[in-house]
C-alpha cells in the first residue's frame, strides 16, 4: 500500500523540537540551551556570518574602537610623545580596528563551535513564518521549510532611519554603517543621547573629533540616576563636546564635503559626518510575522509575557526584539529563560530582577538596581546618594581623562552600592 504524502508536510528531517530564527546572543545561548536538555534544534541565520549586530556591527566593534581611542587620548594626554600621536590625514576607522577583525573572527568560531558541540543544525537564509508551526528559510542555493515545535524569534533590532535624515553611509550613518566610515571625520554631529550615541560621541572626543551631541530631550540617559546623568554631561562639556538639548534636526542635507542639519529651532549644524543613533526598531522585515497570528506592539517590539511568551503558546521571543534593556547579557538568559520555560525544565525560571549596566562611554559608567529618583517615587525617603566612585575614577586619573568623581548610590535595600 502505498502513502500519499500530503504536499505541505515538512520532512521529518526538517522537524524540530526548537527553531530559533536569528543567531546573536539571544539565540545562540537559546539554542544551547535547549540542546544541552536533549532538545533537537536548528538556528537560522540569514547573514553570512553568526553573532548578530553584537559580533558584527554592534558591541564588540564599538569596545575595539573605545580602547583605540582610550589609548591615543591617554598618550595623548600622558604626554608620551615619542612617536607622534597626532592623528594623520584621511585616517580611517578601519586604521583602529586591526584587533577588532581578530576579536570578531575568535568569537564567530567560537559561536560555530558552541553550535558544533551541541548538534545544533545552522541553516544558512532568511526565515519567514508560513504559518505558526513552518518556517520557511530562502537561502542562496534552495528553499526549505522547518517545523519547529517551538520557535524562537531573535530576530535583533534595526536603527530607525526617519524619512527626513538623507542617510548616504557616506556622510550620514546610522549605528549599523558608521563604523564602515572610510575616514576619521573632522567634524561628527551624533543625534540621540542614549547609550549608542553617547558612547560614540565619547569615543570620537577622544579621537580629537570636534563632537556635537543632539538630543530632543534635555538630559543625558535618562534611565541613570540624575545625578549620574548631570555629572556625564558636564564630563562631556569639559571636554570640548558641545551640547545641544531639546533639539532635532528636522531636515538633513549631503554635500560634497559633509552634512548639513536644519534643527527644529531653525539653527543649523554643518559637520563632516552624522550619526542618526535616535532609537532603533525590531527586525522583522521578511519575517511574515502576520502568517504566525502575531503583530508588534505599539512600541514596534514583539509583546512577550514574564516568560518570554508570545501570544501565540509555543512562539517565544527573546533578546532587541522584545525591547528595552536590549543588552548582549540580557538577551542571552532571556534566550535561556525562554526555552527553558517552553520545554518544562525547572533549570532557569527567570531572568536577574537587579541587572548590571555598563555604559561604556568615555568615561565609563555602571550601575545596578534603583535611581535615588525611583527610590524616592517608590516612597524611601532614606534613599540618599554620595559622590566619590572608585574603580571608574581610578581609571580615568590612570588615562587622564577625568578628575576621578564619580556617583554611587543606594540600592534601595538599605545598602550602599560603594559598601
Ligand atoms: C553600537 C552598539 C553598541 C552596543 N554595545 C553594547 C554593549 O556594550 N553591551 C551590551 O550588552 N550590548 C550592547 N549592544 C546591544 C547588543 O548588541 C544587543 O543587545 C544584542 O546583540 C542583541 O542580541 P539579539 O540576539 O537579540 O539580536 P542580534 O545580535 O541583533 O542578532 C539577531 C540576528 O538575527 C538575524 N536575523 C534577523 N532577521 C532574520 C530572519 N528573518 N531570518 C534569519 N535571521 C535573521 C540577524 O542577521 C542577526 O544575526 C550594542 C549595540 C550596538 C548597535
Amino acid at each position: 500500500m502505498i502513502w500519499a504524502i500530503p504536499e505541505d508536510a515538512v520532512a521529518a528531517a526538517d522537524s524540530f523540537d526548537l527553531v530559533v530564527i536569528g543567531c546573536g546572543p539571544a539565540g545562540e545561548k537559546a539554542g544551547a540551551q535547549a540542546a544541552y536538555f536533549g532538545k533537537r534544534v536548528a538556528v537560522v541565520e540569514r547573514a553570512d556570518a553568526v553573532g548578530g549586530s553584537c559580533i558584527n556591527t554592534g558591541t564588540v566593534p564599538s569596545k575595539t574602537l573605545r580602547e583605540s581611542a582610550l589609548y591615543f587620548s591617554g598618550l595623548k594626554q600622558r604626554g608620551l610623545y615619542g612617536i607622534d600621536y597626532s592623528l594623520k590625514e584621511n585616517l580611517t576607522v578601519q586604521d583602529f580596528m586591526h584587533h577588532e577583525r581578530a576579536v570578531v573572527e575568535m568569537e564567530r568560531s567560537r559561536i560555530l563551535k558552541n553550535l558544533e558541540l551541541h548538534r545544533i543544525e545552522l541553516v544558512q537564509g532568511q526565515a519567514a513564518f508560513e504559518d505558526e508551526h513552518t518556517v520557511t528559510i530562502s537561502g542562496e542555493s534552495r528553499t526549505r521549510r522547518l517545523r519547529g515545535e517551538v520557535i524562537l524569534i531573535s530576530t535583533g533590532s534595526k536603527p530607525h532611519r526617519p524619512a527626513e535624515i538623507a542617510f548616504d553611509d557616506i556622510h550620514t550613518f546610522d549605528s549599523d554603517t558608521f563604523l564602515q566610515m572610510d575616514r576619521i571625520p573632522k567634524s561628527l554631529a551624533v543625534i540621540g543621547g542614549g547609550v549608542i550615541g553617547c558612547e560614540y560621541a565619547s569615543i570620537f572626543m577622544a579621537l580629537g573629533v570636534d563632537v556635537t551631541l543632539v538630543d530632543g530631550r534635555d538630559k543625558l540617559l535618562p534611565f541613570l540616576d540624575a545625578e549620574i546623568s548631570e555629572r556625564l554631561r558636564d564630563r562631556f562639556a569639559s571636554l570640548g563636546m558641545h551640547l545641544w538639548f531639546n533639539e532635532r534636526p528636522v531636515k538633513a542635507e549631503n554635500t560634497a564635503s559633509g552634512s548639513r542639519l536644519t534643527m527644529k529651532s531653525g539653527k543649523v549644524l554643518e559637520t563632516d559626518a552624522v550619526l542618526f543613533a535616535a532609537g532603533r526598531r525590531a527586525a522583522v522585515d521578511g519575517l511574515a510575522l502576520e502568517k504566525a497570528g502575531l503583530a508588534l506592539n505599539d512600541k514596534g517590539y514583539i509583546a512577550v509575557d514574564a516568560n518570554y511568551r508570545t501570544a501565540v503558546q509555543h512562539i517565544y521571543a527573546a533578546g532587541d526584539v522584545i525591547g528595552f534593556p536590549a543588552l548582549a547579557s540580557t538577551s542571552m538568559e532571556q534566550g535561556r529563560v525562554a526555552v527553558c520555560h517552553a520545554f518544562g525544565l525547572k533549570y532557569k525560571q527567570r531572568v536577574a530582577s537587579l541587572l548590571p549596566m555598563g555604559v561604556y562611554t568615555i568615561p565609563e559608567i555602571s550601575a545596578a538596581g534603583e535611581t535615588e529618583e525611583s527610590c524616592k517615587e517608590g516612597g524611601n525617603a532614606e534613599a540618599d546618594f554620595c559622590a566619590g566612585g572608585q574603580e571608574t575614577a581610578w581609571r580615568q586619573h590612570d588615562w587622564g581623562i577625568g578628575d576621578g568623581v564619580d556617583s554611587c548610590g543606594h540600592d534601595g535595600a538599605g545598602q550602599w552600592a560603594d559598601d
